[in-house]
């Protein structure tokens, strides 16, 4: 058996009449940029969302980079977010002028340790990150209090968090600003890059918008100067497709992350994820911590299993924030887990029984050799 990471073709298939008659209504009424399905998808996901606005942008990695902008973040300010995140959200810090300022995670859950947070605000912090990784949002209840209290803008990053809750409110409606990727692998996937902000402030979403648009809100009208990232027409009429399914695809998802929890259940070297109470983890990754990590993932690769690692090098550790002159030991939780987290497919086709393929193969793995004699490697160093 085969067991893809993710399975987008047969999602496509699941979708393909919809799909095919979007895209052809597209190219019809040649609604290539903004248009009427750039505007119905904005008001759908802004709906989906609990948002006063939504305002599609060119990725995700922009929705982060076009808010710091606008919320006149630049240099001398410094911005603490996650130290295990995808380099998106630290790039954008860094591209606005200021110095991202990493801080390590909560152990149960993967997300920014508001306790960390604490400790890292300085007179220059001007805003926090949050990352909502793998789909479960971080502890927004302590990061708020604490962006409050301080006078610092909290900006969600929502690129894994679709969907996801926190005390029943959605994910990206916590504070100045929430950023949605749709790449084609996250909850909902374009076909191609998209991304999207989510505010309830009426004065950043117009900034907001202008700013993706070359400063303009109608041709020729420039404001100010801006830059040219908008959500094409195309991937907004399949965005709007795939949103009305979204619920349904999160719920498989869901039910899918729990049955991996149940089989892996006694697997003592396994160590399976755990959800935040009071919250929606919509489990864009299902990623366990795993004795023997690399070895694992070849045996599962022999398999026909296909993995990820999200991610392989902690952001401050990665040769391009060398310069920021962070230490392993300044990072203890993610460090450790670096070499420990593994994600197992997971997407909302997944079948039970290929669910169950991969915890075979991985049961398979500890009773093995191969195990055991990586344990000897180790003990014998
Ligand atoms: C995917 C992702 C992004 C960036 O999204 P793009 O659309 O690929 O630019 C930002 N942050 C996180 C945490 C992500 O996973």
């Amino acid at each position: 058996m085969n067991v893809p990471f993710v399975d987008l073709y047969s999602q496509y298939l699941t979708i393909r009449e919809e799909i095919d008659a979007a895209i052809r209504g597209v190219i019809e009424e040649s609604a290539f940029i903004r248009g009427p399905y750039v505007r119905a998808f904005e008001e759908a996901f802004a709906a989906a969302c609990g948002a006063n606005h939504c305002i599609g942008v060119a990725n995700g990695t922009d929705a982060i980079y076009i808010t710091l902008k606008m919320l006149g973040i630049g240099p001398g300010d410094e911005v603490i977010t996650a130290a295990n995140s995808w380099i998106s959200t630290s790039e954008t810090i860094s591209q606005a002028g200021a110095t991202p300022v990493f801080v390590d995670i909560e152990p149960a859950y993967y997300t920014l340790d508001p306790t960390e947070v604490e400790k890292t605000i300085t007179a220059r912090t001007r805003a926090v990150i949050p990352v909502h990784l793998q789909g479960q949002c971080a502890d927004l209840g302590r990061i708020k209090a604490l962006c409050d209290s301080h006078g610092l803008y909290l900006i969600e990053d929502c690129a894994q968090a679709h969907l996801a809750t926190y005390d029943g409110q959605q994910a990206g409606t916590f504070g100045a600003a929430g950023t949605f990727s749709f790449y084609p692998g996250k909850n909902l996937g374009a076909y191609g890059d998209a991304g999207a902000i989510v505010t309830n402030d009426d004065v950043l979403a117009e900034q907001v918008r202008m700013y993706a648009n070359h400063g303009a809100l109608k041709k020729h009208h420039h404001f100010m100067e801006g830059i040219n990232s908008r959500l094409d027409g195309l991937q907004a009429a399949i965005l709007g497709v795939k949103l009305k399914h979204l619920e349904t695809w999160t719920v498989n998802r869901i039910r899918m992350a729990h049955r991996y929890n149940a089989l892996l259940e006694g697997i003592e070297p396994v160590v399976t994820p755990v959800e935040r109470p009071g919250t929606r983890h919509t489990f864009h990754l299902y990623v366990i911590r795993a004795a023997n990590r690399d070895r694992l993932r070849e045996h599962l690769s022999k398999r026909g299993i296909a993995t990820g690692i999200h991610y392989p090098t902690i952001l401050p550790l990665l040769p391009a924030y060398a310069y920021l002159g962070y230490q392993p030991s300044d990072f203890p939780v993610c460090r450790a887990y670096q070499d420990e987290i593994l994600s197992l497919p997971l997407f909302p086709e997944l079948t039970e029984s290929q669910c169950r393929y991969v915890v075979g193969a991985i049961e398979e793995f500890y009773e093995g050799p191969l195990h055991r004699l990586e344990d000897r490697a180790v003990a014998t160093q």
